[in-house]
């Protein structure tokens, strides 16, 4: 990788530039402007905490079974419980897959996105695991109570039992997703169809919903407990509503953003500019990013995260993307005027994750866009390090080093070809140019090769894995 320093060997100063020249915002992404702070990363939520109320939810659902249950008797009492036991896991799991997707600003800012898809993605796949559970427990030991065989004790359960048509219903839809999530099939699905067959869990838990306080041991004639549900799934549907309709709608009404520039950067990386009324009422943060959907013929059906890769300021957003498939490459056709519908700003990739003054950025690629506006506003002894394939993949680098000549920070970039000027990510290497490395926080973005790597020669050159603050773009 060529290792290109600050007005190093490698030529590219064509590129670079912090705002489009016909809304006359400034050129190479100079600190003045306002800078906004103080948004949703702010206080954010902790993780362990989180997951601890997640468990102490866990075990009040336990204890209202216990609660309910005054004794286990026979090898279909123990199946029946373990069903009702499932059933009531694989439920809660149900709220609180929904609430870690309602995109709760103090999740979103102190967990992080990223890691909240994670969280939802394995949590749904134990909360399917546990409706199945439920499902074959409660017929086998129905069918051992009333001495009947399995096929006939489902067909009872599910025409005779109150909402359990609705209920078997919304079960198999929630199979359906489970299996359109699993690796290989998610694989083969374009990413929209995909998140289409998702929002059917939205109906699939409304539907499953009635059964539980219609035939729910736990809920019968024990009206605490009955409200205590109810309270819990209208408390996520109402927190869902608000975030990820009734704000949106009331921002993006607000702000009225619209595209001002698309300009581009290096083979197949456009900046594309936003403009809109009083967008520093978004209260965006370095680092972060929003869900774009641009209103255009073609591409107003698709929201893909985009990071801003310069600081909201001057009423003016900026986001740089890669083309790697239809959306991505569709923004280099936008025109200026576009509409543009923009949800956020999430991510918990900001200032406020950091504890120490000196801080590493580490960009792989594209991953330079978060860390790129990190770059400009961070105080402190700030070292950014950019790897890239080629020096015509230094997207932005022409700013990059305005700011580092401006600010007093380095930039480092390497590239794979010429080799002469590559970098190994490993400990060692990252030592060598950064010998207190250990001493520093670290802010990284990059492809997933890339960042395993770095985690791993991050940890080889003694950073704490509490200081390397990771974003993925992958979700
Ligand atoms: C938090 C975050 C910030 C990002 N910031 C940037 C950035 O600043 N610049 C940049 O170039 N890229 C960024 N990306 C990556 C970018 O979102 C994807 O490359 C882009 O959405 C791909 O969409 P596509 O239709 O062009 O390609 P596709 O071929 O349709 O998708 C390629 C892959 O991108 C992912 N993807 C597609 N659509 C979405 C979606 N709506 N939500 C989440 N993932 C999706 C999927 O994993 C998919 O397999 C970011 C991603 C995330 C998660």
């Amino acid at each position: 990788m060529t290792a290109v320093r600050s007005g190093g060997v490698v030529p590219d100063a064509r590129h670079g530039h912090a705002g489009p020249r016909r809304t006359g915002a400034r050129r190479g992404g100079a600190p003045r402007g306002r800078v906004q702070r103080g948004g949703a990363g702010r206080g954010g939520a902790r993780a362990e905490v989180v997951l601890g109320l997640i468990y102490a939810g866990g075990l009040a659902v336990l204890a209202l079974w216990w609660h309910g249950t005054s004794s286990v008797v026979g090898t279909a009492g123990w199946l029946t419980d373990a069903a009702r036991i499932t059933g009531l896991l694989a439920a809660y799991g149900c709220a609180v897959m929904l609430a870690l997707m309602a995109r709760v600003p103090a999740l979103e800012g102190g967990v992080g996105t990223d890691r909240l898809a994670r969280w939802h993605a394995a949590g749904g796949r134990y909360t399917v695991c546990l409706a199945l559970a439920h499902v074959l427990l409660v017929i086998w030991g129905y069918a051992l109570t009333s001495r009947t065989d399995v096929v006939h004790q489902t067909g009872t359960l599910v025409f005779h039992y109150p909402e359990m048509l609705k209920a078997t219903l919304g079960t198999l839809l929630l199979f359906a997703v489970g299996i359109a999530s699993m690796r290989a099939a998610r694989r083969r699905l374009r990413y929209e169809v995909w998140h289409l067959i998702h929002l059917g869990t939205y109906l699939s838990i409304f539907l499953v919903f009635f059964h539980q306080v219609a035939n729910g041991a736990q809920f019968v004639g024990q009206p605490l407990a009955e409200a205590f549900w109810y309270a819990l799934f209208v408390g996520v549907s109402l927190v869902l509503a608000w975030y990820r309709f009734v704000l949106p709608v009331a921002r993006n009404l607000r702000h009225r953003m619209r595209v001002a520039d698309v300009r581009f950067e290096t083979p197949g990386v456009v900046s594309v500019y936003v403009t809109g009324h009083r967008l520093d009422g978004l209260r965006a943060e370095p680092g972060q990013f929003f869900r774009w959907r641009f209103l255009m013929p073609g591409m107003w059906w698709a929201a893909n995260p985009y990071s801003l890769s310069a600081p909201a300021r001057d009423g003016m957003l900026r986001i740089t993307v890669k083309a790697a498939g239809d959306h991505s490459r569709g923004l280099a056709r936008l025109r200026p005027g576009t509409r543009v519908w923009a949800e956020g700003p999430y991510g918990a990739l900001t200032e406020a994750r950091r504890s120490q003054r000196r801080v590493l950025l580490l960009a792989g690629g594209v991953g330079i866009t978060p860390l790129r506006t990190l770059f400009e506003t961070m105080a402190g002894d700030i070292t950014l390090i950019y790897l890239a394939r080629t020096p015509k993949d230094l997207a932005l680098r022409g700013e990059l080093e305005a700011i580092a000549a401006r600010a007093d920070r380095r930039v480092l970039c390497f590239v794979d070809d010429p080799s002469e000027y590559s970098m190994p990510l490993t400990g060692e290497a990252l030592r060598a140019v950064v010998p207190d490395v250990a001493e520093r926080d670290v802010y990284l973005c990059g492809p997933p090769g890339m960042a395993d790597a770095a985690h791993r020669a991050l940890r080889e050159a003694g950073v704490p894995a509490r200081r390397v603050h990771h974003e993925s773009f992958e979700f």
